[in-house]
């Protein structure tokens, strides 16, 4: 076959072989399948701005300079997580978004700068509401678009982190009885995740979500910042076939709460009052408690479409170091727009 860069370069004539355009096919049928599946459920679609400010969830920012406030710098969203929240405390109960994020992070096989996340929150529910809408829209999916696929447990098995690291050695398990079937479908659901884990340097840091809610069971233990390694939350993650396909939990709605989070990650309250002040005010006016879940859309529809990589359900995808092939991104400016933005590159 033509290697892969040279389809990247020209990717409108790699487009027009029949797999590609299946996969494209396939992946619009999918997104039209959740829309019209959450739509009859009562949910609004929702779009949240992609120049925005940083929103952690783990990864590194990319930055947009601000020509007319100068020296400021929007963040594209690495998810929708602060605004879907802040739509929840707006009384919209069911939100959902075929979301656009991005993550600046270092060459990794199955890793886009830019991916696609099936993005939704609802407010009052619990763990177990949310699994069981996204088991069924999954399910969904599978038997109506995908109906080659045989699906080995409904409903999806359950396995606390703590199961799946000792059985299995990792939290994305491989649940397939026979691997070498390509069209078995092994769902399964982890649930119980240490909240905090340790850094490098010995401080703590969120598993998942610095946002979520832990088990009603230990929010002494937060509360009173003791035990902290022992603190579980209601992080829920769903794996498939070996990958991590999606995850979510319910939110600390209490802003008490959700500053004690903070405070055991050992930011110090000015860091607090910079980057989360707004959320702790649009909780502290009385939120409802709530909790959503994010799809990384091109795994799950890579699974589905038996490829080896995302790139393959993305129309325009980049390289592993991040470089459209096609269009020649990223590139340098003009001097005049460094200019306007009063930008100096170090060149070295
Ligand atoms: N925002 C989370 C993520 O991007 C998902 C969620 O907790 O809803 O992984």
């Amino acid at each position: 076959g033509v290697n892969e860069e040279k389809r990247l370069e020209y990717r409108y004539l790699d487009l027009r072989t029949q797999r590609m355009r299946n996969n494209l096919l396939l992946r619009h049928k999918t997104i039209k399948l959740i829309r019209d599946f959450l739509d009859e459920r009562d949910f609004l679609e929702i779009e949240t701005p992609i120049l925005t400010k940083s929103t952690p969830e783990g990864a590194r920012d990319y930055v947009v300079p601000s020509r007319l406030q100068q020296g400021s710098f929007y963040a594209l969203p690495q998810s929708p997580q602060q605004y879907k929240q802040l739509l929840m405390i707006s009384g919209i109960e069911k939100y959902f978004q075929i979301a656009r994020c991005f993550r600046d992070e270092d060459t990794r096989g199955d890793r886009q700068p830019e991916f696609t996340q099936m993005d939704l929150e609802m407010s009052f529910v619990d763990e177990e509401e949310i699994m069981k809408l996204n088991e069924e829209l999954l399910i969904k999916i599978a038997t109506t678009l995908f109906p080659n696929k045989k699906i080995q447990e409904i409903p999806f098995p359950r396995i606390s982190y703590k199961e799946a690291m000792e059985k299995y050695g990792t939290d994305k398990p491989d649940l397939r009885q026979d691997k070498n079937d390509p069209n078995l479908l092994a769902f399964c659901w982890i649930v119980d995740f240490p909240f905090f884990e340790k850094t490098d340097n010995n401080s703590w840091t969120f598993t998942h979500n610095p946002f979520s809610k832990p088990k009603e069971e230990h929010m002494d233990w937060l509360m009173e910042k003791k035990s902290i390694e022992n603190i579980l939350t209601t992080q829920y993650d769903v794996a498939l076939n070996g990958y991590e396909i999606g995850g979510g939990s319910i939110r600390n709605h209490n802003p008490e709460a959700l500053k004690k989070a903070f405070e055991i990650m050992g930011y110090e309250n000015e860091r607090i009052e910079k980057n989360f002040s707004h959320m702790l005010e649009a909780l502290s006016f009385g939120a409802p408690p709530h909790g959503g879940i994010a799809w990384g859309l091109e795994r799950l529809l890579m699974i589905l479409q038996n490829e080896e990589s995302i790139r393959e359900v993305m129309a325009f995808p980049k390289t592993g170091d991040g470089r459209d092939l096609m269009m020649k991104a990223p590139s340098p400016i003009d001097e005049k727009q460094l200019k306007e933005l009063k930008i100096k590159i170090d060149k070295k």
